[in-house]
Protein backbone atom coordinates (compact mmCIF):
# COMPACT_ATOMS: atom_id res chain seq x y z
CA UNK A 1 0.00 0.00 0.00
CA UNK A 2 2.85 2.20 0.98
CA UNK A 3 4.45 1.95 -2.36
CA UNK A 4 1.10 2.43 -4.03
CA UNK A 5 0.25 5.75 -2.17
CA UNK A 6 3.80 6.62 -2.91
CA UNK A 7 4.03 6.20 -6.88
CA UNK A 8 0.39 8.32 -7.12
CA UNK A 9 1.46 11.32 -5.06
CA UNK A 10 4.86 11.10 -7.28
CA UNK A 11 2.49 10.83 -10.52
CA UNK A 12 0.26 13.57 -9.57
CA UNK A 13 3.28 15.63 -8.28
CA UNK A 14 3.10 18.83 -10.55
CA UNK A 15 -0.67 19.16 -9.67
CA UNK A 16 0.34 18.78 -5.81
CA UNK A 17 3.05 21.34 -6.11
CA UNK A 18 0.26 23.57 -7.90
CA UNK A 19 -2.05 23.66 -5.41
CA UNK A 20 0.57 24.25 -2.73
CA UNK A 21 1.73 27.77 -4.60
CA UNK A 22 -2.18 28.74 -5.27
CA UNK A 23 -2.46 28.20 -1.20
CA UNK A 24 0.45 29.51 -0.38
CA UNK A 25 0.52 32.88 -2.31
CA UNK A 26 -3.51 33.47 -0.85
CA UNK A 27 -1.13 34.86 2.50
CA UNK A 28 -2.99 35.86 5.30
CA UNK A 29 -1.51 36.51 8.97
CA UNK A 30 -3.94 35.74 11.84
CA UNK A 31 -4.95 39.17 12.27
CA UNK A 32 -5.79 40.09 8.80
CA UNK A 33 -9.15 38.55 8.65
CA UNK A 34 -9.93 40.28 5.02
CA UNK A 35 -6.97 38.39 3.56
CA UNK A 36 -7.93 35.02 6.13
CA UNK A 37 -11.27 34.91 4.70
CA UNK A 38 -9.53 34.99 1.06
CA UNK A 39 -7.53 32.07 1.94
CA UNK A 40 -10.51 30.32 3.42
CA UNK A 41 -11.91 30.92 0.12
CA UNK A 42 -9.18 29.04 -1.89
CA UNK A 43 -8.86 26.13 0.68
CA UNK A 44 -12.20 25.61 0.61
CA UNK A 45 -12.48 25.42 -3.24
CA UNK A 46 -9.46 23.33 -2.82
CA UNK A 47 -11.01 21.00 -0.84
CA UNK A 48 -14.01 20.78 -3.64
CA UNK A 49 -12.19 20.54 -6.07
CA UNK A 50 -9.40 17.76 -5.11
CA UNK A 51 -12.10 15.21 -2.76
CA UNK A 52 -15.34 15.94 -4.15
CA UNK A 53 -16.83 16.84 -0.76
CA UNK A 54 -18.86 20.11 0.37
CA UNK A 55 -16.75 21.98 3.37
CA UNK A 56 -18.72 22.87 6.29
CA UNK A 57 -17.87 25.92 7.58
CA UNK A 58 -17.65 26.89 11.38
CA UNK A 59 -18.53 30.90 11.52
CA UNK A 60 -16.83 32.58 14.34
CA UNK A 61 -17.73 36.37 15.79
CA UNK A 62 -14.25 36.83 15.49
CA UNK A 63 -13.81 35.93 12.07
CA UNK A 64 -11.38 32.87 12.32
CA UNK A 65 -13.63 30.63 10.81
CA UNK A 66 -12.79 27.00 10.76
CA UNK A 67 -12.76 24.32 7.52
CA UNK A 68 -14.25 20.71 8.34
CA UNK A 69 -14.54 17.79 5.36
CA UNK A 70 -14.68 14.37 6.06
CA UNK A 71 -14.35 11.23 4.22
CA UNK A 72 -15.38 7.42 4.91
CA UNK A 73 -17.77 5.86 6.99
CA UNK A 74 -17.52 3.56 10.10
CA UNK A 75 -18.22 3.97 13.97
CA UNK A 76 -14.31 4.99 14.38
CA UNK A 77 -13.28 8.72 14.03
CA UNK A 78 -9.73 10.05 13.43
CA UNK A 79 -9.31 13.25 13.52
CA UNK A 80 -6.88 15.62 11.42
CA UNK A 81 -5.65 18.55 12.44
CA UNK A 82 -4.30 21.68 10.64
CA UNK A 83 -4.28 25.60 10.59
CA UNK A 84 -4.58 27.92 7.49
CA UNK A 85 -2.87 31.11 9.23
CA UNK A 86 0.25 32.06 9.03
CA UNK A 87 2.39 34.45 11.44
CA UNK A 88 3.55 36.39 8.07
CA UNK A 89 2.67 39.45 7.45
CA UNK A 90 2.07 40.37 3.18
CA UNK A 91 4.67 40.24 1.04
CA UNK A 92 7.26 39.17 3.84
CA UNK A 93 8.92 36.15 1.85
CA UNK A 94 8.42 35.73 -1.58
CA UNK A 95 7.33 32.39 -3.37
CA UNK A 96 10.30 31.26 -4.80
CA UNK A 97 12.76 28.22 -5.25
CA UNK A 98 16.21 27.85 -4.66
CA UNK A 99 17.83 24.41 -4.77
CA UNK A 100 15.42 21.95 -3.26
CA UNK A 101 14.10 24.80 -1.07
CA UNK A 102 11.27 26.52 -2.02
CA UNK A 103 10.20 29.51 -0.07
CA UNK A 104 7.16 31.17 0.84
CA UNK A 105 4.68 32.21 4.11
CA UNK A 106 3.80 29.02 5.58
CA UNK A 107 5.11 26.82 2.85
CA UNK A 108 6.58 24.44 5.78
CA UNK A 109 3.74 25.92 8.43
CA UNK A 110 1.48 24.48 7.45
CA UNK A 111 0.15 25.06 4.08
CA UNK A 112 1.90 21.86 2.92
CA UNK A 113 0.12 19.89 5.56
CA UNK A 114 -2.99 21.36 4.53
CA UNK A 115 -2.25 19.92 1.02
CA UNK A 116 -0.99 16.87 2.61
CA UNK A 117 -4.10 16.32 3.83
CA UNK A 118 -6.67 17.19 0.74
CA UNK A 119 -4.30 15.10 -1.31
CA UNK A 120 -4.44 12.25 1.24
CA UNK A 121 -8.13 12.21 0.57
CA UNK A 122 -8.03 12.66 -3.01
CA UNK A 123 -5.65 9.72 -3.58
CA UNK A 124 -8.27 7.76 -1.57
CA UNK A 125 -10.62 8.58 -3.49
CA UNK A 126 -9.08 7.69 -6.87
CA UNK A 127 -7.22 4.97 -5.50
CA UNK A 128 -10.45 3.37 -4.44
CA UNK A 129 -9.14 2.71 -0.81
CA UNK A 130 -11.89 2.81 1.95
CA UNK A 131 -9.62 4.20 4.88
CA UNK A 132 -12.46 2.11 7.16
CA UNK A 133 -13.50 4.72 9.31
CA UNK A 134 -14.55 8.78 9.38
CA UNK A 135 -11.59 10.88 8.95
CA UNK A 136 -12.61 14.41 10.18
CA UNK A 137 -10.20 16.90 8.71
CA UNK A 138 -10.53 20.37 10.79
CA UNK A 139 -8.35 23.48 9.74
CA UNK A 140 -8.60 26.73 11.71
CA UNK A 141 -7.84 30.12 11.20
CA UNK A 142 -6.33 31.33 14.52
CA UNK A 143 -3.44 28.56 15.57
CA UNK A 144 -0.47 31.22 15.45
CA UNK A 145 -2.13 32.95 18.25
CA UNK A 146 -3.42 30.38 20.84
CA UNK A 147 -6.84 29.24 18.98
CA UNK A 148 -8.85 31.07 21.08
CA UNK A 149 -11.77 30.85 18.68
CA UNK A 150 -11.31 26.98 17.37
CA UNK A 151 -10.40 25.28 20.34
CA UNK A 152 -13.50 24.48 21.53
CA UNK A 153 -14.64 22.97 18.47
CA UNK A 154 -11.51 21.25 17.70
CA UNK A 155 -11.83 19.52 21.46
CA UNK A 156 -15.76 18.56 20.42
CA UNK A 157 -14.04 16.97 17.16
CA UNK A 158 -11.58 15.09 19.22
CA UNK A 159 -14.03 13.36 21.58
CA UNK A 160 -14.16 9.83 21.17
CA UNK A 161 -11.76 9.94 18.42
CA UNK A 162 -8.69 6.73 18.21
CA UNK A 163 -6.59 9.46 17.12
CA UNK A 164 -5.33 12.36 16.01
CA UNK A 165 -3.16 13.29 13.74
CA UNK A 166 -1.33 16.72 13.35
CA UNK A 167 -0.34 18.47 10.15
CA UNK A 168 2.30 20.86 11.42
CA UNK A 169 5.72 20.55 9.89
CA UNK A 170 7.84 17.56 11.06
CA UNK A 171 11.00 19.13 13.11
CA UNK A 172 13.83 20.40 10.85
CA UNK A 173 16.19 16.88 10.71
CA UNK A 174 12.92 15.40 10.07
CA UNK A 175 11.66 14.21 13.36
CA UNK A 176 8.26 13.61 14.18
CA UNK A 177 6.74 15.45 17.12
CA UNK A 178 5.19 13.08 20.36
CA UNK A 179 5.51 15.52 23.13
CA UNK A 180 5.23 19.69 23.60
CA UNK A 181 5.26 21.62 25.98
CA UNK A 182 2.77 23.57 27.56
CA UNK A 183 2.97 26.88 29.09
CA UNK A 184 1.56 29.42 31.62
CA UNK A 185 2.24 33.54 31.76
CA UNK A 186 2.40 34.62 35.53
CA UNK A 187 2.08 38.44 36.10
CA UNK A 188 3.17 39.58 39.31
CA UNK A 189 2.08 42.92 40.98
CA UNK A 190 4.45 43.69 44.19
CA UNK A 191 3.07 46.34 46.32
CA UNK A 192 5.08 48.08 49.07
CA UNK A 193 4.55 51.81 50.26
CA UNK A 194 6.39 55.00 49.17
CA UNK A 195 9.20 57.38 51.41
CA UNK A 196 11.53 60.03 50.84
CA UNK A 197 14.61 58.34 50.43
CA UNK A 198 16.74 60.26 52.05
CA UNK A 199 15.04 61.89 54.69
CA UNK A 200 12.39 58.55 55.16
CA UNK A 201 14.28 55.50 53.99
CA UNK A 202 13.28 53.68 56.73
CA UNK A 203 9.54 54.24 56.88
CA UNK A 204 9.43 53.16 53.28
CA UNK A 205 8.47 49.94 51.82
CA UNK A 206 10.88 49.00 48.77
CA UNK A 207 8.79 47.07 46.06
CA UNK A 208 11.17 46.30 43.63
CA UNK A 209 13.71 44.72 46.43
CA UNK A 210 10.72 42.53 47.11
CA UNK A 211 10.15 41.94 43.14
CA UNK A 212 14.37 41.39 42.84
CA UNK A 213 13.93 38.34 45.73
CA UNK A 214 11.36 36.98 43.95
CA UNK A 215 13.16 36.92 40.78
CA UNK A 216 15.56 35.14 41.89
CA UNK A 217 13.90 32.73 43.18
CA UNK A 218 11.51 32.30 40.30
CA UNK A 219 14.14 31.84 37.98
CA UNK A 220 15.54 29.37 40.03
CA UNK A 221 12.50 26.96 39.70
CA UNK A 222 14.17 26.02 36.25
CA UNK A 223 14.63 22.22 36.22
CA UNK A 224 16.37 21.62 32.68
CA UNK A 225 16.24 18.28 33.59
CA UNK A 226 12.49 17.71 33.61
CA UNK A 227 11.99 20.19 30.60
CA UNK A 228 10.81 23.14 32.76
CA UNK A 229 12.31 26.59 32.08
CA UNK A 230 10.79 29.48 33.52
CA UNK A 231 12.09 32.82 32.51
CA UNK A 232 11.46 36.19 33.97
CA UNK A 233 11.10 38.34 30.57
CA UNK A 234 9.31 41.69 31.54
CA UNK A 235 10.11 43.78 35.18
CA UNK A 236 9.40 47.33 36.09
CA UNK A 237 9.06 49.53 38.93
CA UNK A 238 9.87 52.63 40.58
CA UNK A 239 8.66 56.42 39.26
CA UNK A 240 11.88 58.51 40.60
CA UNK A 241 15.25 57.39 41.68
CA UNK A 242 14.94 59.59 45.00
CA UNK A 243 11.92 57.81 45.95
CA UNK A 244 11.48 54.24 47.46
CA UNK A 245 8.87 52.62 45.15
CA UNK A 246 5.69 51.35 46.12
CA UNK A 247 5.22 49.10 43.14
CA UNK A 248 6.63 47.02 41.05
CA UNK A 249 5.84 43.93 38.59
CA UNK A 250 7.01 41.61 36.64
CA UNK A 251 5.94 38.89 33.79
CA UNK A 252 7.04 35.40 33.96
CA UNK A 253 6.82 32.77 30.82
CA UNK A 254 7.15 29.23 31.85
CA UNK A 255 7.35 25.96 29.76
CA UNK A 256 6.93 22.39 31.32
CA UNK A 257 6.37 19.26 30.10
CA UNK A 258 3.71 17.39 32.56
CA UNK A 259 0.95 18.35 33.85
CA UNK A 260 2.69 17.88 37.24
CA UNK A 261 5.62 20.28 36.60
CA UNK A 262 2.84 22.78 35.65
CA UNK A 263 1.23 22.01 39.05
CA UNK A 264 4.56 22.97 40.69
CA UNK A 265 5.39 25.98 39.08
CA UNK A 266 1.96 27.16 39.81
CA UNK A 267 2.18 26.37 43.57
CA UNK A 268 5.94 27.60 43.84
CA UNK A 269 4.65 30.80 42.70
CA UNK A 270 1.82 31.57 43.83
CA UNK A 271 3.10 30.47 47.75
CA UNK A 272 5.91 32.20 47.31
CA UNK A 273 6.96 34.13 50.84
CA UNK A 274 7.12 37.51 51.17
CA UNK A 275 10.93 38.55 51.74
CA UNK A 276 10.42 42.52 52.70
CA UNK A 277 8.88 43.17 55.24
CA UNK A 278 5.23 45.01 54.56
CA UNK A 279 5.34 44.26 51.33
CA UNK A 280 2.61 42.41 49.41
CA UNK A 281 1.69 40.44 46.39
CA UNK A 282 -0.96 39.62 43.63
CA UNK A 283 -0.25 37.12 40.73
CA UNK A 284 -2.32 36.88 38.16
CA UNK A 285 -2.19 33.35 36.18
CA UNK A 286 -2.67 33.55 32.29
CA UNK A 287 -3.22 29.81 31.01
CA UNK A 288 -1.32 28.59 28.10
CA UNK A 289 -1.72 25.32 26.35
CA UNK A 290 -1.39 22.37 28.29
CA UNK A 291 1.69 20.20 27.17
CA UNK A 292 1.12 17.28 24.91
CA UNK A 293 2.90 14.34 27.04
CA UNK A 294 4.69 11.78 26.15
CA UNK A 295 1.79 9.69 26.73
CA UNK A 296 1.68 5.09 25.61
CA UNK A 297 -1.11 6.46 22.87
CA UNK A 298 1.37 9.30 21.21
CA UNK A 299 3.91 6.37 20.90
CA UNK A 300 2.11 3.89 19.73
CA UNK A 301 1.25 6.07 17.08
CA UNK A 302 4.88 6.71 16.46
CA UNK A 303 5.49 3.27 16.37
CA UNK A 304 2.75 2.93 13.71
CA UNK A 305 4.36 6.13 11.67
CA UNK A 306 8.00 4.86 11.76
CA UNK A 307 7.06 1.88 10.72
CA UNK A 308 5.21 3.37 7.42
CA UNK A 309 8.45 5.11 6.86
CA UNK A 310 10.27 2.35 7.08
CA UNK A 311 8.03 1.07 4.12
CA UNK A 312 8.67 3.95 2.61
CA UNK A 313 12.43 4.06 2.79
CA UNK A 314 12.09 7.22 5.34
CA UNK A 315 13.70 7.10 8.72
CA UNK A 316 13.08 9.33 11.47
CA UNK A 317 13.17 9.25 15.06
CA UNK A 318 10.82 11.32 17.49
CA UNK A 319 11.34 14.38 19.59
CA UNK A 320 9.30 16.23 22.41
CA UNK A 321 9.49 20.15 21.08
CA UNK A 322 9.13 23.45 23.10
CA UNK A 323 6.12 25.30 21.22
CA UNK A 324 2.45 23.88 20.81
CA UNK A 325 0.23 23.19 18.44
CA UNK A 326 -3.25 22.05 18.56
CA UNK A 327 -2.22 18.62 19.36
CA UNK A 328 -1.94 19.99 23.03
CA UNK A 329 -6.05 20.33 24.02
CA UNK A 330 -6.45 17.12 22.27
CA UNK A 331 -3.61 14.91 23.78
CA UNK A 332 -4.20 16.37 27.35
CA UNK A 333 -7.91 14.83 26.56
CA UNK A 334 -6.31 11.57 26.36
CA UNK A 335 -6.64 10.90 22.42
CA UNK A 336 -3.31 9.24 21.17
CA UNK A 337 -2.01 12.04 19.20
CA UNK A 338 0.84 12.62 16.56
CA UNK A 339 2.17 15.80 15.73
CA UNK A 340 5.10 16.75 12.66
CA UNK A 341 2.95 14.62 10.03
CA UNK A 342 3.27 17.76 7.25
CA UNK A 343 5.93 18.36 5.56
CA UNK A 344 9.64 19.10 5.94
CA UNK A 345 10.85 21.80 6.14
CA UNK A 346 12.87 24.31 8.38
CA UNK A 347 12.71 28.41 9.90
CA UNK A 348 9.13 28.19 10.70
CA UNK A 349 8.01 31.86 12.20
CA UNK A 350 10.82 33.59 10.22
CA UNK A 351 11.56 35.33 6.90
CA UNK A 352 13.86 31.85 6.09
CA UNK A 353 10.76 29.58 6.56
CA UNK A 354 11.35 27.18 3.38
CA UNK A 355 9.79 23.38 2.25
CA UNK A 356 12.25 20.87 1.42
CA UNK A 357 10.99 19.80 -2.22
CA UNK A 358 12.58 16.74 -2.33
CA UNK A 359 10.62 15.35 0.84
CA UNK A 360 7.49 16.67 0.11
CA UNK A 361 6.28 13.34 -2.01
CA UNK A 362 6.93 11.02 0.34
CA UNK A 363 6.04 12.75 3.63
CA UNK A 364 2.49 13.44 2.10
CA UNK A 365 2.80 9.47 1.31
CA UNK A 366 3.57 8.95 4.98
CA UNK A 367 0.23 10.57 6.16
CA UNK A 368 -1.68 8.76 3.79
CA UNK A 369 -0.16 5.32 4.89
CA UNK A 370 -0.23 6.20 8.39
CA UNK A 371 -3.86 6.76 8.20
CA UNK A 372 -4.88 2.99 7.10
CA UNK A 373 -2.39 1.39 9.60
CA UNK A 374 -3.70 2.88 13.03
CA UNK A 375 -5.30 -0.05 14.88
ZN1 LIG B 1 1.80 25.78 12.75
Amino acid sequence: MEERLLKYFRDHEAEIFGDLERLVKAEASTSDLEALAETRKVLEALIRERTGEEPLVYEREGGHDLVRFELGQGEEKLLIIGHYDTVHLIGAIQYRTEGDRLYGPGVSDMKSGLISAIWTARAYKELGIDPGRKLVFIFNGDEETGSHESSDIICGLAENARAALVCEPCVGNGDLKTGRKGNIKFNVTIHGKASHAGNAHKEGINAIQEMAAEILKIQALTDYEAGTTVNVGICQGGTKVNVVPAAASFSVDCRYKSMEEGQRIRREILELPISVPGASREVEIVEGKLPMEETQGNMELFAAAKECGRKLGLSFSHQFVGGGSDGNAVSAMGIPTLDGLGGWGDGAHSESEYLRISQYIPRIALLASLILDIR
